[in-house]
């Protein structure tokens, strides 16, 4: 899809360019279009999306076999710099405008449902990312669903089973903080909950993380398959950032609360845990379910790639508000009518 967007989409993307300053052609922000005022201030979506293409592309993964952690730094913020952060930030605002209007349509259309999966070490920003890249989507069509330590009802279940219960309706977002993918994370790296999971022994064998892999690929087809569009976010934020999100937690009474001693030990296993995503993504990235692999030590540039990422993802579906048959115009212009009369 490349339409056009609605009128009060462009006033706001002309206000917000009329305020960036003019650049060289690389160093505008991706729902920041330079606007050429010879071009009768007419921006497209499609230069929107274009340019949200030029920002995702380097982390978007679609077939992992080579795929390696370190082709990605978690302080890369491509050819933007920290001065361009109050930009981003206008840019941001006016993405995630654009964003709430693709949705509108996507809830109108009520065909497609899209799904956007978190994963991440803690402190990474899943939970900012998440608040500020829906913060103006309708509430109404998305939902969102933090996945923990299973309980005893979900442990007395397959694994999938929690995350197939809330799966989007069609016309939603959903979100996933967390998810399935846990099963090849916590659970590979701390065996004892795999123990937990009452599965007969005889089906516990050393190819359980790669028969795990293959039923989320075909998981993940069947989504595909059936209008629900996978897109997944691994937050890349490198250990010593992660460190100075920890002390500052600890260090600042209004955060105390985000810290748990638990997430500063997960941090022994810090090895462990990339070898862990690093074969999750070569194992899952696929065409129809990419992984976006977000560096995260910048909070900004991780909103950005997201919102970019979510931008792209429904402005490639074909949505548009249903048509009005001859009988509703006919039901629209009888009640305008008995309207006209009162
Ligand atoms: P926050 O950013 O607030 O810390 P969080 O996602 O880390 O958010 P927590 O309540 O701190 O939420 O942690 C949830 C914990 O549940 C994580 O440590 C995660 O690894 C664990 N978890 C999630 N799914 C599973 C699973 N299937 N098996 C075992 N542990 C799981
Ligand atoms: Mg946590």
């Amino acid at each position: 899809m490349a339409g056009v967007v609605n009128s009060g989409v462009l006033r706001r993307l002309e206000a917000v360019s009329a305020v960036a300053s003019s650049q060289c052609n690389e160093q505008w922000s991706p729902h920041e279009p330079q606007i050429h005022r010879t071009h009768n201030m007419k921006i497209e979506m499609k230069e929107i999306v274009r340019r949200c293409r030029k920002v995702t592309s380097p982390f978007r993964i679609v077939k992992g076999k080579d795929f390696g952690l370190k082709d990605i730094d978690p302080g890369d913020t491509l050819w933007f710099t920290d001065k361009d952060k109050p930009r981003a930030k206008k840019a941001h605002e006016v993405g995630v405008r654009a964003l709430a209007e693709l949705q509108d349509k996507l809830y109108a259309q009520d065909k497609w449902a899209v799904l956007l999966i978190f994963q991440a070490m803690d402190a990474a920003g899943k939970d900012g990312a998440i608040k500020h890249v829906m913060s103006g989507v309708n509430p109404q069509g998305c939902q969102v669903f933090s996945f923990k330590s299973p309980s005893a009802e979900e442990l007395d279940h397959d694994y999938l089973w929690r995350c197939m219960k809330v799966l989007p309706n069609r016309g939603h977002i959903g979100i996933f903080n967390r998810s399935y993918y846990e099963e090849t994370l916590v659970v590979r790296v701390h065996p004892e909950s795999l123990a937990r999971q009452k599965i007969p022994p005889s089906l516990v064998t050393k190819n359980i993380w790669n028969q795990r892999f293959e039923e989320i690929r075909n998981f993940e087809q069947y989504l595909a398959r059936n209008g629900v569009v996978v897109r997944k976010f691994f937050l890349h934020v490198s250990k010593k950032e992660q460190r100075r999100r920890f002390l500052e937690r600890i260090e600042n009474s209004d955060k105390n609360w985000k810290f748990s001693a638990n997430d500063a030990a997960e941090r022994e296993h810090w090895r462990d845990y990339m070898e862990a995503y690093e074969d999750m993504i070569r194992q899952t990235a696929s065409d129809e379910a990419p992984w976006y692999v977000v560096p995260a030590d910048n909070k900004w540039f991780t909103r950005m790639v997201v919102a970019s990422a979510v931008i792209e993802t429904l402005a490639s579906l074909d949505l548009r508000y249903p048509e009005v048959d001859k009988d509703k115009l006919k039901e629209l212009a009888a009640a305008k009518a008995a309207l006209a009369k009162k």
